[in-house]
């Protein structure tokens, strides 16, 4: 039995019409990273900064998952070995799609956390500077869950257990340039040499020299038959 970590970005969530995090301009749906997702742009502007993941967040109920997704599934549905997803996605299409086994690494547009006690809420609507927070009672305590550039991403400590334990890593429709998680396969590669590392992209990443091997195509066309295969070997 295997023990198999898959890696997910932006990428896999595209064909569900979300953007990447970096369109060809540099920004993220024509906001500057720096604006908007890191701490200091939340002390400086957080009416701005609300008002860009209050969009994220509105916009998740005119997306669904794609085949991408859902060969994720099926992937963790038929697995005998240990399985764990690690996604960098703040969008909930993956536990829409049916994943089970998943962490949010930079947390999820569907969660807001108390800046006094630190308390995660479950989120649905608009998140306001004038939003009344149930743990501490005050206004304008209540941040967007989601890791900013300069803090710590979540669960680190399970997914590098999963990671030294993994036979097989697939990354998907990540670019490589956010650490940490760009930094997986090479963790993978130091405890497990004859770790089997799979780079499915778009296009060729600025990590790609780590990966063994390369699947280049949208990843709703090229995943669901590469799980299939997997299932097959
Ligand atoms: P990125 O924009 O840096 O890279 C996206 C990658 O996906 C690129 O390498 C691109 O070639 C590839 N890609 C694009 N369309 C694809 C497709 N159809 N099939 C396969 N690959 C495709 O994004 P990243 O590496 O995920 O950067 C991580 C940051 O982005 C995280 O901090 C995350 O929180 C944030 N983010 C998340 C979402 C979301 O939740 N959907 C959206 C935007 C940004």
């Amino acid at each position: 039995m295997k023990n198999i970590v898959i890696l997910t970005g932006s990428g896999i969530s595209a064909e569900s019409g979300i953007s990447t995090f970096r369109g060809g301009d540099g920004l993220w749906d024509g906001h500057r990273i720096e604006d908007v997702a890191t701490p200091e742009a939340f002390e400086r502007d957080p009416d701005l900064v609300q008002s860009f993941y209050n969009t994220r967040r509105a916009q998740l109920a005119t997306v669904k998952p794609n085949p991408a997704h859902a060969a994720l599934v099926a992937l963790e549905n038929a697995w005998q070995g240990e399985f764990l997803l690690v996604t960098q996605n703040v969008d909930d299409l993956h536990e829409r799609a049916g994943s089970k086994k998943l962490i949010h690494m930079h947390g999820e547009l569907k969660k807001a956390r108390c800046l006094e006690t630190g308390q995660v809420y479950d989120w649905q609507g608009a998140l306001t500077q004038d939003t009344v927070c149930a743990c501490c009672q005050r206004e304008g305590m209540l941040r967007p869950h989601i890791v900013w550039f300069g803090e710590m991403p979540l669960a680190m400590e399970h997914i590098y257990h999963a990671l030294r334990k993994a036979d097989i890593f697939l990354s998907i429709g990540t670019s490589g340039l956010v650490y940490p998680a760009a930094g997986f396969v090479q963790e993978v590669r130091r405890n497990n040499r004859n770790c089997r590392t799979v780079e499915i992209n778009l296009e060729p990443t600025a990590g790609r020299s780590y990966f063994a091997e390369s699947v280049y195509g949208k990843a709703g066309e090229v995943l669901p038959g590469f799980v299939q295969q997997l299932l097959n070997d």
